[in-house]
């Protein structure tokens, strides 16, 4: 990738004119690229795998300041990329050159909340975990749940379209989301915040927004629907001998525990053994198994709950599907299960690094994904328990109930021989199967060579062409999947 030169060089003037705009204390600038000092947070990402160079980040506090600073950067060439809580797992977020990080964590405040709808209004940088907690007093739950909650904000939650833990129950933010209220590169407010549930009066722009990943203009307001907060809460854990019985598991759930089933997450032996070497907590099962499933239930009425859990759990157990499970007692007990599972992520970075891939594909062979990735490793010579292996291990994990798998290699130091045995390996697998390259994590810089494995030459022209409707002068998030 090579700098764009069609993109202007910031100056001090530029700098005057952001710090006149929204105030000194809104403009952090290093012109000079002497350290990077207050920069380098917004440089890095969460994984530690893209590194940009801006030298100035901007935090708008309103959709009209955000208008004037875009305004600015449209007419002066100045190319920007949106930052939320910089949670993203594919490098959207980071600028790749020297692109001014414009942020929204200065925009968070809840605007409005209906408690007969539900229906909850808020800045797009009110942090994912707020938002819940705010809910959580009015008797009410965010629709979307994952384990970044306490940094994500919900406009980097709209822009990727994250699917998280309660997908499986509440649905896609492309259902949620009421309304939007954003900023194109020429300063226009978009103001589509709605509350309706329903509003068939023509295109449903706002979808653009939803999953856009920053590349048409800035959210800056969000309308969302939000459940009552279920009273009876369930969390069941379990140990199985094979995906096959995972399988099983899932249908069982799905038809015994139907309207009350929330989540259905799978976590593979591997994965849970690496939570434990690094947080050394006491593992939910006694022995050990290939797989693990976490069950959650949310209803209304905890003593029918609890007796449709018992019976299932009875059942299979009884048919021999399921090896041995835990019911969590309380709440503490609940949270420290999720653990298990929301720990993947992190302590599978311990060692080194990690490649992701976040896939969707059809269940029957949602993990022989795993186990072939993990062979062609082997075979490579790239796997191994010593140090002159790049790579440690190979884990499959994630939201079986949205037949979604995260594929991810735990490696000791990224390595171009590991990159390469994996890619486009992994893409040609999935695109073979009719799967998709990117379940819910997005494309950003990490998937850009390869949008093609999921999207036709048609859809991607289609895109191309709303790109530039909306961003003529391709200032917003460039070099990125667009
Ligand atoms: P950022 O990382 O700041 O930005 C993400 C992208 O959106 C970038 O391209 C950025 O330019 C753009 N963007 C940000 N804000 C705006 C805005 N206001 N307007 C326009 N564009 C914007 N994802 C899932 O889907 N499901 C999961 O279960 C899940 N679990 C995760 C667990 C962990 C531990 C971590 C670290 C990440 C996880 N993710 C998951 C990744 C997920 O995409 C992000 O956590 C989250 O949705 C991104 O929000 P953010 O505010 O951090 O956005």
């Amino acid at each position: 990738l090579k700098r764009d030169e069609r993109f202007a060089r910031l100056t001090d003037d530029h700098v005057s004119f952001f710090q006149k705009a929204i105030g000194d204390a809104a403009v952090i600038a290093n012109l000079s690229g002497s350290g990077e000092g207050d920069l380098e947070v917004f440089n890095k990402d969460w994984m530690n795998k893209y590194r940009g160079h801006a030298q100035l980040v901007i935090k708008p506090g309103s959709a009209e300041e955000m208008s004037a600073v875009l305004r600015y950067c449209n007419e002066h060439h100045l190319a920007v990329v949106p930052q939320g809580g910089n949670t993203g797992l594919v490098g959207g977020s980071i600028p790749v050159f020297d692109e001014i990080v414009v942020s929204t964590s200065r925009m968070n405040k809840i605007r409005s909340f209906d408690e007969v709808s539900g229906i909850l209004v808020v800045d797009a940088g009110v942090v994912l975990e707020a938002a819940d907690q705010f809910l959580a007093e009015k008797n009410h739950i965010f629709p979307l749940d994952l384990g970044a909650k306490g940094s994500c904000q919900i406009g980097g939650n709209v822009s990727t379209n994250a699917g998280g833990l309660r997908l499986l129950r509440y649905g896609s933010l492309h259902g949620n989301v009421l309304g939007i209220e954003a900023v194109l590169p020429d300063g226009t407010i978009v103001d589509d915040l709605s509350t309706l549930r329903k509003n068939n009066t023509g295109y449903d722009l706002k979808q653009l927004f939803i999953g856009g990943e920053g590349t048409i203009g800035i959210i800056t307001g969000v309308s969302i629907i939000c459940p009552r907060r279920p009273p009876a809460v369930n969390v069941a854990f379990f140990g199985l001998e094979s995906y096959e019985l995972a399988q099983r598991a899932f249908r069982e759930a799905k038809s015994q525990l139907s309207e009350i089933l929330s989540a259905f997450e799978l976590m593979d032996g591997t994965s849970q053994d690496i939570v434990h070497a690094v947080t050394q907590r006491k593992r939910p099962l006694e022995s050990k198994y290939p797989f693990y499933c976490l069950i959650e239930t949310s209803g209304s009425n905890a003593e029918h709950d609890s007796a449709k859990l018992e019976t299932f759990l009875e059942h299979v157990m009884s048919q021999e599907i399921v090896s041995d499970g835990v019911l969590a007692q309380d709440e503490t007990q609940a949270k420290e299960l999720w653990k298990w599972r929301e720990g993947v992520p992190e302590c599978l970075g311990h060692w080194g690094g990690v490649y992701k891939y976040d896939v969707s594909i059809p269940l029957p062979e949602l993990y022989q994904l795993v186990e072939d990735t993990r062979a062609r490793l082997h075979e490579a010579k790239l796997i191994g328990d010593t140090d002159e292996y790049p790579a440690l291990n190979v884990v499959g994990y994630g939201h079986m109930g949205d037949a979604n798998l995260h594929l991810n290699v735990a490696v000791r130091r990224y390595d171009k021989a590991i990159e390469k045995a994996l890619e486009p390996f992994v893409y040609e697998w999935i695109q073979k199967r009719k799967g998709s390259i990117s379940a819910e994590h997005g494309l950003g810089l990490a998937k850009k060579a390869f949008i093609g494995y999921s999207k036709s030459e048609t859809m991607i022209r289609l895109m191309k062409d709303i790109k530039r409707l909306y961003d003529p002068n391709g200032i917003m998030n460039p070099y990125k999947y667009i």
